[in-house]
């Protein structure tokens, strides 16, 4: 059982569409949706800082 740490969506096993990261204390997984969501925000930083 996977649960989505961002929406909280759950699966039996984890899908190929689903991203894991490693965080401190375990890991952390994100569904499709919100892999693409954290992904955007990341380059949104990413986009900050260069522009800082
Ligand atoms: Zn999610």
């Amino acid at each position: 059982m996977v649960t989505c740490a961002r929406c909280g969506t759950t699966a039996d096993e984890l899908p190929l569409t689903w991203s894991s990261s490693a965080e401190r204390g375990g890991t952390v997984y994100h569904c499709q949706i919100c892999s693409r969501e954290n992904l955007r925000s990341i380059e949104g930083r990413l986009d900050e800082q260069w522009w800082a």
